[in-house]
């Protein structure tokens, strides 16, 4: 049963996550790449075993004579190419799998258009802070505190731009409308719902983060705001803010904190409203908001100030 599973039901998960910490995949890949060489479909049947079935009895016996060898045979395992999946399906990786992954594999895997959104975080990076991040670093900042590990997750699949929304659903005929946001008609992509759609309350949830950010940072002097695009977003682990040659830690996980918040408000209500059907208004969203930087605060008080959120 393990095997026929194995080769059936999860083999493409397991393709999706390149195999990462499953047992026997050597031995299972080329099984299953000897299956796709046949022209036929191949059915798999469970039997009893020593139950005089022909073929059950003669497998029986094979490993019988295996099992009594003095040396163990060499088996190839070579594959055929033509017939192998390479790499991780990144787009369905959670950022916990993939960054194991990543030493290994990942910068061959990484897609021309990841790539090219990931030099989109780089550039927008360099352009607000002056520093450029290096292409590793846009990811594994994402490892790192002060960013939860939910909107890492999130912002993981930004850089990949698998989520279902969107580009997504157009070439699907019974869902191409879900393509379209309602509350606006335009195509909603990732970037259209968190940085530019007018209509779904983030215009005021991030005039209020602004403020909020402003407030905190008067007594200081420097209120020096980063307009978030996307790929600030993308390269959000990567921001920093300096003080000349001084790296202002806590001010740059302020930063993170606020704007990695309130994506993360705008995602789960732009889910709310499309999936459940819920009204969630903007100062609903703003009341959120704040809860969650409130919540943050209790639980890492040295991540972030607590001034204009105490009760
Ligand atoms: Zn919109």
């Amino acid at each position: 049963m393990y095997t026929i599973d194995a080769l059936t039901i999860n083999a493409k998960n397991w393709e999706d996550i390149n195999w990462i910490d499953i047992e026997n995949a050597d031995i299972l890949k080329v099984l299953l790449n000897e299956l796709r060489q046949r022209r036929n479909t191949t059915y798999f049947k469970w039997v009893k075993g020593h139950n005089n079935n022909l073929g059950n009895e003669k497998a029986n016996e094979l490993a019988g004579q295996g099992a009594n060898k003095e040396e163990t045979d060499q088996v190839s395992m070579k594959v055929n190419k033509k017939f192998k999946i390479e790499g991780a399906r990144l787009q369905s990786l959670t950022f916990k799998t993939a960054y194991r992954n990543i030493v290994k594999h990942y910068e061959g895997a990484m897609t021309e258009n990841t790539k090219s959104r990931v030099e989109d975080a780089q550039d927008e990076v360099e352009r607000t802070t002056g520093i450029r991040p290096d292409r590793e670093k846009i990811w594994t900042s994402l490892t790192k505190e002060p960013i939860s590990r939910n909107i890492s997750d999130f912002i993981w699949k930004t850089i990949h731009n698998s989520h279902r929304c969107g580009q997504f659903f157009i070439n699907i005929p019974d869902l191409a409308d879900r393509a379209q946001w309602r509350m606006c008609g335009d195509l909603e992509t990732m970037e259209h719902i968190i940085i530019h759609c007018e209509e779904n309350g983030r215009k005021q949830l991030m005039e209020h983060v602004q403020k909020t950010w402003e407030e905190i940072n008067k007594n200081e002097g420097n209120t020096e705001w980063i307009e978030p695009t996307i790929g600030i977003i993308r390269g959000l682990g990567t921001i920093s803010f300096w003080d000349r040659e001084r790296p202002l830690t806590q001010k740059s996980n302020l930063y993170k904190v606020l704007i990695s918040e309130a994506i993360w408000t705008i995602w789960k209500t732009r889910n709310a409203r499309c999936i459940k059907e819920e009204i969630i208004t903007s100062p609903n969203m703003i009341h959120r908001w704040n809860q969650a930087i409130r919540l943050r605060i209790l639980v890492d008080r040295s991540t972030i100030t607590r001034e204009p959120f105490a009760e």
